[in-house]
């Protein structure tokens, strides 16, 4: 089977993806190998194109950091973990709060990155849901192409290598299984297979919960680095834990907008959520209304939703007309732009949104050097579990990926000093490669459109917003016979080059898995807290008694949480007490 293999190159240091999380690791590797005593290879792969592809690229509303005088450490750490309800890390929440102020010093003066900033120079901070301080600096409400854009040109002015519309398909250990070998890839334009050895892997695809009806992540994530992680049998906590931006733009099954998403700042800013006869209802459910966290939020519509109380396309409204046109139309500049592209305007009318499911909290157990349990790999950002338990603040997703993938880019710097390239184990490659070209085998060509689409029906139905025993199970069994039904799918079209349907077909076995993953966990989880509701255990278990899922190999294990910074109850704030 190695005979399809068409390339195998050899590289110091691999980094899967081009987000904010591989960018960093790629430009941090680099500035280490300047005091080491020969050059590095570090080698970039990407599904899309390096820059273009990804979700930091889409990030609007921004990257929380303590930088106000009023503001600390000590308050986005509390921020962090009540949010997370108890669940996080609190070494890695550490590290993410301490780090971001490095970080979005390193991104505006040594990146040259330009955020907006207050009239006497310091830089503006905004309002985010779920935060006792206004800390979100950001760029207007396009962050993430600022971000995304000075990273990348400083990417591609460095010797860093790059293989774009690179499909990373398996991680290959070394012929004794005690590390990485390298990574299996399919090149996009051309379908052929392609191994990179490498002495350290980086793990930063970015997760991307797209199993979903309603969905806000680009199309290029499909949670291929989870499922890679679970087939080489690496440990993966919280993954029930997924999070829904409570407002993504609902414009008909017609148009791909539907599902993006309209910025938390526009709740922060004091936008009103409406039912379908335009009444405000968020006051019912939290005495914090419209800014309540994203799960309070979300919970509260879908229950409005349950109750019939929807607007022409089923979900509801968000009004920001009584704060002005004329600010909605300046602080708001894109989205107002995005919703008028959908026929809504969102500075003095309604425009319908639904919550849409945004963000992964869970992925692979990791250190705090970014190393997992298989050595040679390392992971960062939404790839990685553990920073933010059961809920991510918004804000905190930019500011994870920048701080954990310059983490990793030093740590794999450091880790590969006296390594050598490890000999694949030459049966798993070719394992790998025949699991890829399975659907070329079968005789019969099937649609995998209905696949999808009962899928995305199955975890926005069972395993989305409100969960239950009953619904999980039966979600557990569907999912099962997807995953058969995959199985047995062939493809009409034999050529390999830009199979698009090849492709989809690969991003919806690494979906079935992942989400097969996630019933496990939502299974486990016989409480609620924060993303993760079931409505038949509605209450949150003791907080000291806190635990995680943490699944391997179809097992489940719950682990408790170390309280190795505060306990619940307490605080790292004096004025808290
Ligand atoms: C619309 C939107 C708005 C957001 N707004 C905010 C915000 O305001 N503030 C905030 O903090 N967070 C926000 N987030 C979340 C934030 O974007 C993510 O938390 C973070 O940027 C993820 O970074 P990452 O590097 O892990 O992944 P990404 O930036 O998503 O990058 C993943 C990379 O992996 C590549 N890839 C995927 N699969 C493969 C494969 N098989 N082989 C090779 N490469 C692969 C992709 O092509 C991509 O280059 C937003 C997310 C979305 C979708």
């Amino acid at each position: 089977m190695t005979s399809f293999l068409r390339r195998t190159l050899d590289t110091d240091i691999l980094i899967l993806g081009s987000g904010g999380a591989g960018l960093f690791a790629a430009l941090h590797a680099h500035q280490a190998q300047l005091r080491a005593a020969s050059p590095l290879s570090i080698t970039v792969a990407v599904k899309g194109l390096l820059g273009k592809c990804g979700c930091t690229r889409m990030v609007q509303g921004g990257f929380n950091v303590a930088l106000a005088r009023e503001d600390s450490v000590e308050r986005h750490f509390m921020d962090t973990i009540e949010g997370g309800k108890w669940l996080p890390d609190q070494d890695l929440a550490w590290q993410l709060v301490t780090l971001a102020v490095e970080r979005i010093r390193e991104l505006e003066n040594e990146l040259g990155c330009f955020f907006d900033r207050n009239p006497d120079g310091t830089v503006h901070q905004k309002a985010f849901a779920g935060q006792t301080f206004d800390r979100t600096v950001h760029k207007g409400d396009l962050t993430g192409i600022e971000i995304i854009n000075r990273l990348a040109e400083q990417v591609w002015s460095r010797k860093i290598n790059r293989l774009e519309e690179h499909r990373a398909v398996e991680l290959i250990k070394s012929q004794d299984q005690k590390s990485l070998s390298g990574v299996l890839f399919i090149e996009m334009r051309t379908g052929e297979y392609v191994f990179v050895r490498a002495k350290a892997v980086l793990l930063g695809t970015g997760g991307g919960p797209t199993m979903y009806k309603y969905h806000t992540p680009s199309g290029d994530k499909s949670c291929d680095g989870l499922a890679m992680a679970l087939r080489a049998g690496l440990p993966l906590r919280d993954m029930e834990m997924v999070q829904f931006h409570p407002t993504g733009l609902l414009a008909g099954t017609h148009t791909r907008m539907t599902g993006t998403v309209l910025e938390e700042g526009l709740r922060g800013a004091g936008g009103y959520l409406l039912d379908g006869s335009q009444e405000r209802f968020m006051q019912q459910y939290d005495p914090k209304a419209e800014r309540a966290t994203r799960d309070v939020v979300s919970r509260s519509m879908f229950t409005e939703m349950r109750k019939g109380r929807t607007t022409p396309y089923g979900g509801l409204y968000i009004s920001m007309a009584h704060l002005g046109p004329e600010r909605v139309r300046r602080d708001f500049k894109g989205m107002v732009e995005r919703c008028a592209d959908c026929g809504f305007d969102l500075a003095g009318g309604l425009v319908e949104v639904v919550p849409t499911a945004h963000y992964m909290m869970g992925g692979v157990e990791f250190g705090a050097d970014c190393s997992t349990e298989l050595p040679g790999l390392f992971v960062a950002g939404e790839d990685a579990g553990g920073v933010h338990g059961a809920n991510r603040l918004g804000g905190n997703g930019v500011a994870n990926s920048t701080v954990f993938g310059a983490v990793a880019g030093d740590a794999m710097a450091r880790w590969i000093e006296g390594q050598g390239l490890r000999e694949p184990d030459r049966a798993a490659l070719d394992a790998a490669i025949e699991a890829c070209e399975k659907p070329f085998r079968k005789s019969a060509p099937s649609t995998i459109n209905p696949i999808r689409e009962r899928l995305h029906d199955v975890m926005w139905e069972q395993v989305g917003i409100i969960r239950d025993g009953a619904g999980l199970a039966q979600a557990q069994r569907e999912l099962a016979a997807l995953e058969a039904e995959l199985e047995a799918c062939g493809m009409a079209d034999g050529k390999r080059a830009f199979n698009l349907t090849w492709h989809d077909w690969l991003n919806l076995k690494s979906l079935v898995l992942v989400s097969r993953t996630i019933a496990a966990a939502a299974i486990a989880r016989t409480d609620s807290r924060g993303a993760h509701y079931r409505s038949d255990f509605p209450h949150t278990g003791p907080l000291e008694q806190s635990a995680f899922t943490s699944i391997r190999n179809g097992h489940l294990a719950m682990k408790s949480v170390r309280f190795t910074r505060v306990r619940p109850g307490e605080s790292l704030l004096k004025d808290a007490a």
